[in-house]
């Protein structure tokens, strides 16, 4: 069997739905397993709901749900046979319904809690899932609704809850064979899931594509296919350089350091289940599907005129430089600073440390601004908020020298000031800190001199014993 998933524009409406049925259509063979994301937008809207509610304005919030509303009847109403359309009416109409209960209670209480949060962002995926099962019966693909929060078990921590493998795997094991031995394909929506007492969670935005790996791995696929809007992982976000490459293979590694900096393509925690289970993943284009997209592997072959593979980026960034000379020799430093900044819910993206002095960069911007008083305690602090990570990835920049000299010589020449290097401890990504003003250019600089000409000096620079900067 296969797991295709189809993110959200390629759900977005009833072409695109249909598009998503004919692909499916010429799949039938391989026994396809089908996880869709809301319809594009819908989860952004919902969002909105909630926090439009938590501010006491219900009648505006359930204006958004009407909103939703409409466009899943349209979509139906376009796709659907008479009877099939007023099955599926009663359904939107509970989970409205449902979904107009929740803002109510959240508009009484002027607050949010983050499981409501959770809750109210699953209306999406549970409303797309049972529009796009009915809509592949209606174009003549059999299909089969399975709940997904039924399926797919996790911790109960919001909003990016845990998936927990055994007995997801229990459950999936349960339920999908029986009906993939019937010729149905299985639709289920992405992104949302349940704790084992039955509290409603999500799996985190942009969730879906781990949806698709957990439950790919849950079941032994052959292959996972994530369905987008792009056709493949690209050398870089095409937003940013509409030159953007096609890269026809990756591996797991590079491109999980690119997801984890800023790519969105991927969700950064989609390729751990697929590589214990060594799971080729592939990423597909669903309004171009005859076009090749990338395939993700354990290991790849040598590529092509570029040492590095990809450039990702990552936005909202802040970094704090903390000061502790009456720390030197003291292990206490490190220490206290990584507790404060787990009291605070803030992963580090980068961390560079030498002797008494850290550098860290995590996500957040202005908000993060009250740590500082809080860090002053260990030594002098200096906060930089709106800064952005670049981070270039490929596997053979391993052990090469050459590789910094040339990328921090096409940001000097372009006037642009780094702020905080490092290297990964895997030695296949160098990433660095830019003001966030400057994240574009930087891209664009670096993207037209590694990937548009036909050979840097990276191309060139002979393997020699590592080198590092700094550990990441
Ligand atoms: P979906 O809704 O299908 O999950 P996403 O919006 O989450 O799609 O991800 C696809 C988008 O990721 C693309 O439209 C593109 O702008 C962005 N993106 C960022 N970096 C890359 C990259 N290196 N390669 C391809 N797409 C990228
Ligand atoms: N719909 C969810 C989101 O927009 C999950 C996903 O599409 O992957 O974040
Ligand atoms: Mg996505």
């Amino acid at each position: 069997m296969i797991v295709m998933k189809f993110g959200g524009t390629s759900v977005q409406d009833s072409a695109a739905i249909s598009r998503v049925a004919s692909i499916v259509a010429s799949r039938l063979s391989e026994q396809p397993l089908v996880v869709v994301s809301a319809m594009g937008g819908v989860t952004d809207k919902l969002v909105q709901v909630a926090e439009t509610a938590a501010h006491g304005e219900l009648t505006n919030a359930l204006g958004l749900l009407d909103g939703i509303r409409n466009r899943h009847v349209a979509a139906a109403s376009e796709m659907l046979k008479p009877e099939a359309a007023a099955v599926f009416a009663k359904e939107l109409e509970a989970r409205i319904a449902e979904a107009t209960a929740l803002a109510t209670e959240i508009a009484k209480q002027r607050a949010i809690t983050p499981a409501q949060h959770s809750y109210m962002l699953t209306f999406g995926e549970l409303l797309s899932s049972v529009l796009v099962a009915a809509a592949f019966a209606a174009l003549g693909v059999p299909s089969a609704h399975a709940d997904a929060r039924r399926l797919i078990v996790t911790d109960a921590k919001h909003p990016a809850a845990a998936p927990l493998a055994t007995p997801t795997r229990t459950k999936l094991q349960e339920t999908i064979p029986p009906l993939i031995e019937q010729n149905l394909v299985p639709v289920l929506g992405g992104f949302i899931a349940a704790s084992e007492s039955g509290e409603i969670t999500t799996l985190g935005r942009g969730g879906s594509d781990y949806s698709a790996a957990i439950i790919g791995a849950a079941l032994m696929a052959e292959r996972i296919e994530i369905w987008t809007d792009v056709s493949g992982i690209l050398t870089t976000d095409p937003r940013i350089c509409p030159a953007a490459q096609r890269i026809a293979e990756i591996s797991f590694h590079e491109a999980t350091e690119l997801a984890c900096f800023g790519a969105k393509v991927l969700h950064p925690a989609t390729l751990l289940p697929a590589v214990e289970h060594n799971i080729p993943v592939a990423v597909l284009n669903s309004h171009k599907p005859s076009e090749a997209g990338t395939i993700i592997r354990a290991t790849t072959a040598q590529h092509g005129p570029s040492a590095f593979r990809a450039i990702a980026v990552k936005r909202n960034i802040s970094v704090f430089n903390v000061n502790a000379p009456r720390h030197v020799g003291s292990l206490r430093f490190l220490d206290d600073l990584f507790s404060l900044l787990r009291w605070h819910h803030l992963q580090s993206e980068i961390v560079a440390i030498s002797g008494a002095s850290a550098s860290v960069a995590v996500e957040g911007s202005r908000e993060l601004v009250r740590l500082t008083s809080e860090l002053q305690a260990l030594g002098e602090v200096d906060f930089q908020p709106e800064m952005a990570i670049i981070c270039l990835v490929g596997e053979d920049i391993r052990g090469r020298v050459g590789i910094a000299s040339e990328v921090f010589g096409v940001l000097a020449a372009s006037g642009i000031n780094i702020r905080m290097i490092a290297q990964g401890s895997s030695e296949i990504s160098v990433s660095f800190v830019v003001d966030e003003k400057d994240a574009v250019n930087a891209v664009q600089q670096l993207h037209r001199h590694l990937f548009e000409q036909p050979a840097s000096i990276s191309a060139h620079a002979a393997p020699v014993a590592s080198q590092k900067t700094v550990q990441v």
